[in-house]
């Protein structure tokens, strides 16, 4: 039988593909990587790096204006979107170069294009090249959601766009109240533009702990960010190129601004890949159905990272990519881990969050506790500003086991990625009681949270399991 052109062949130079295709590649397996757009996907060519370099950009406004409380004096600033956007763009493209040097190092075959499946062991790419492969890992990503039949919609962006507009809008409406659309309501409004936030949801970020998703609605109004909930566009309508978008809402109210971006959600990339032909499973949203070891359907073909819409966060899509390549190529099974996974949002304020929120640890532990601390930071004492952090504890009030830690305010990502292994560890509200605080810090008001904020207590019923 003739042997196959590669052990591995991966569709998607992402997060998660690269590390795979590497990993394998380390492993002695002879790997091949499709990847149709750049190397480096989402995460860094339009996800988390572009975005955290906006969002720093965003905030100097209001650390120029903190300065001056502590004695600085300094003209005006002005800001060049252009210059930002032009930096940033420098930056990825060093990174995307990493990602598909990486790749060759390791001894992988590159490939610049789009690969569709043609079988269980047969990818066609877009040159019109057929290959076979041992294995084949889709590491397709995902992509933002649109809603095609809203009436004026291709007035519209996504994030892909956001990141390149020509220049930065006065004005705009951000669809959505997930994390992606607080990020980007963040940086524009930092940036100077005037912001409304359209969510239909009565909360913003849907499945986060609830003080954090009323402080964070808080602190945008307070920005001057018009949030409208429970709201949603009609139409979308533009007189003409150059003039301004008309946004009609459900309540008949109109905002007219410059642009108009959407953010309600992503779906996983499988159009048109081959999936029905190849016999690959999916769930109702397209998603990729796999089992622990990211094993589809068809025994050669595996998925890992937002194809998949387990947990889409770059460092998950990493972790599922290393652990496949370990456990086919490497003899050494194991399989990501999704308890305790730490996130932030990089709005401003940011959010670090991990564990159960509130409303969660109340629905599966008889007793709860909540330990909060509510304060105004040191700095703004001479700033003057309004910044304050909120920090919140989850525990279990039965064992005393920390189960999440919601914290929103400066540096609350930093922060949450180390109380993330303590949350692994087991970590007890006694042990942060017992740690000596770190002064002056904001961190040290987890180890002063004496005073329990409140106890949730849920009677268990033999029959229905725990009643509120
Ligand atoms: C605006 C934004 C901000 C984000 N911020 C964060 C954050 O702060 N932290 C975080 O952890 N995550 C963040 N994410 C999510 C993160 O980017 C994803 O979870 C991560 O990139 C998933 O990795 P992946 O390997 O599954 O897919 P991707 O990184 O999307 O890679 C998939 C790749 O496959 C390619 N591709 C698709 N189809 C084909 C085909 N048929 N042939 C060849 N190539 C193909 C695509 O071009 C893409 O390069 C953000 C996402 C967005 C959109």
């Amino acid at each position: 039988m003739a042997q196959d052109d590669f052990d591995l062949f991966v569709i998607g130079g992402g997060s998660g593909g690269v590390r795979a295709g590497r990993i394998a590649a380390n492993h002695g397996a002879r790997v091949g990587v499709a990847e149709e757009y750049r190397f480096g996907g989402t995460c860094v060519i339009r996800g988390c790096v572009p975005k955290k370099l906006l969002v720093y950009a965003s905030r100097f406004a209001a650390e120029f204006a903190d300065a001056a409380g502590f004695g600085w004096r300094m003209g005006k600033p002005t800001f060049d979107w252009r210059a930002l956007v032009a930096a940033k763009d420098r930056e990825i493209a060093r990174l995307e170069g990493i990602y598909a040097a990486n790749l060759e190092k390791a001894n992988a075959a590159i490939f610049p294009e789009r690969a569709t499946l043609l079988g269980p062991n047969q990818v066609r790419l877009h040159s019109g090249r057929t290959l076979t492969a041992g294995r084949i890992l889709i590491a397709t990503g995902g992509r933002p959601t649109m809603p095609h039949e809203l009436p004026g919609i291709e007035h519209a962006i996504t994030s892909n766009e956001a990141f390149d507009l020509e220049t930065l809008p006065s004005s705009i409406a951000i669809v959505g109240g997930g994390y992606i659309a607080l990020e980007f309501a963040g940086i524009f409004a930092g940036l100077g533009a005037r912001v409304t936030l359209v969510h239909r949801g009565a909360n913003l970020l849907r499945g986060f702990d609830g003080d954090l998703s009323r402080r964070v609605l808080e602190a945008y109004r307070a920005r001057g960010i018009r949030v409208e909930l429970e709201a949603t566009l009609l139409k979308l309508d533009r007189a003409g190129a150059g003039a301004p978008i008309v946004a009609t809402l459900n309540s008949g109210n109109a905002v007219e601004v410059e642009q108009v971006m959407f953010a309600i959600g992503r779906m996983p990339n499988v159009e048109g890949l081959g999936l029905e032909q190849a016999g690959i499973r999916t769930d109702r949203n397209g998603a990729i159905i796999v089992d622990e070891l990211s094993r589809t359907s068809v025994p050669s073909i595996y998925a890992i990272g937002d194809v998949t819409n387990r947990l889409n966060l770059t460092p998950v899509a990493i972790r599922e990519g290393h652990a496949f390549a370990d456990t086919v190529f490497g003899d050494r099974p194991w399989q990501a881990d999704y308890e305790n996974v730490p996130t932030a949002v990089f709005s401003t304020p940011e959010i670090g969050t991990v564990g159960l929120s509130e409303e969660a640890a109340v629905s599966r532990h008889g007793i709860v506790d909540i330990y909060r601390a509510d304060f105004r930071t040191l700095k703004a004492t001479l700033s003057g500003s309004d910044e304050r952090m909120l920090m919140k504890l989850v525990v279990d009030g039965s064992s005393d086991r920390v189960l999440g830690a919601h914290l929103i305010g400066p540096d609350a990502g930093e922060l949450i990625q180390v109380i993330a292994t303590l949350l692994r560890t087991g970590v007890t509200k006694r042990d942060f009681d017992q740690t000596m605080p770190l002064h002056p810090s904001s961190a040290e008001e987890l180890m002063t949270l004496r005073t329990r904020s409140a106890r949730r207590i849920q009677h268990h019923d033999p029959q229905l399991g725990l009643m509120p």
